[in-house]
C-alpha cells in the first residue's frame, strides 16, 4: 500500500519519512496521507499510536480529521524549514511558528531503559491534546535541524523523485533516496547511454 518505506531505524527516519509522504508517481504529485484512513494507517505504522488515548483519537472521525489538517500543515512547515536548512537560506518565521506550535503541546517524561543489548533513554508522552500525536515528528525535525550538517540533508537527485534523505555515508556523496529504486534506475540509464554512444 505504501510506495515509500518507513525507515525509523535510519537517522531522522521519522521526520524524513513524514516529508516523503508527498512524492512523485508516474510524473504526478501524490500525497500518500491524503485522507483520514491513510493517515491513521501511517501513524500506526510509524509507531506513534501506542496508548488507549491516542487509539481513541484515531477512532473518532472529527478528531482524526483535525489531526489530518494538522499533519498537512506541519508537513508544509517542515518542508519549508528543511528545504531552507539544506540550502542554508533564511528560515521562514511562519513555518517556525507552526513547528513550535506542535512542540508546545509536547509533555513528555523520560526513563532509562537498560537491557543486555543497550542502554537507552525512553520517552513517554502524556499530552492530552490530539495534536500531540504529531509531536514526535516535530521533535525529530528539531534534532535534524540542530544536530546535522545542512549539506547532508538532501533531496534525491533523480528528476522524477522529490524524496528527502540524510546522507550518512563516509564520503558524503550519496545522491539517491534509495539504491534499490532511483539509484538502480540512474545506473541503468547511464549504462544505456554508454551502449548507445558506443553503437
Ligand atoms: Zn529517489
Amino acid at each position: 500500500m505504501y510506495p515509500h518505506i518507513l525507515r525509523p531505524e535510519e537517522p531522522y527516519g521519522l521526520v524524513l519519512t513524514f516529508l516523503n509522504t508527498l512524492e512523485i508517481e508516474r510524473g504526478e504529485l501524490v500525497d500518500t496521507i491524503n485522507g483520514p484512513r491513510e493517515l491513521r494507517e501511517w501513524l500506526t505504522k510509524a509507531g506513534l499510536i501506542h496508548d488507549e488515548r491516542s487509539r481513541g483519537w484515531l477512532e473518532c472521525a472529527p478528531v482524526l480529521r483535525e489531526i489530518l489538517l494538522e499533519a498537512h500543515a506541519l508537513r508544509e512547515d517542515l518542508l519549508r524549514l528543511v528545504e531552507a536548512f539544506s540550502l542554508r537560506e533564511t528560515i521562514s518565521g511562519s513555518a517556525l511558528f507552526g513547528l513550535n506550535r506542535v512542540l508546545g503541546v509536547t509533555r513528555a517524561s523520560v526513563s532509562l531503559v537498560i537491557t543486555p543489548e543497550k542502554t537507552t533513554l525512553a520517552r513517554h508522552d502524556w499530552a492530552s491534546a490530539p495534536l500531540s500525536v504529531l509531536a514526535p515528528i516535530a521533535l525529530d525535525a528539531v534534532h535534524l535541524l540542530t544536530n546535522t550538517d545542512p549539506t547532508r540533508t538532501r533531496r534525491c537527485a533523480a528528476p522524477q523523485c522529490i524524496r528527502w534523505f540524510e546522507d550518512t555515508s563516509k564520503g558524503g556523496r550519496r545522491r539517491w533516496c534509495s539504491m534499490q529504486t532511483c539509484g538502480n534506475r540512474a545506473k541503468a540509464a547511464k549504462h544505456r547511454r554508454r551502449l548507445s554512444s558506443n553503437a
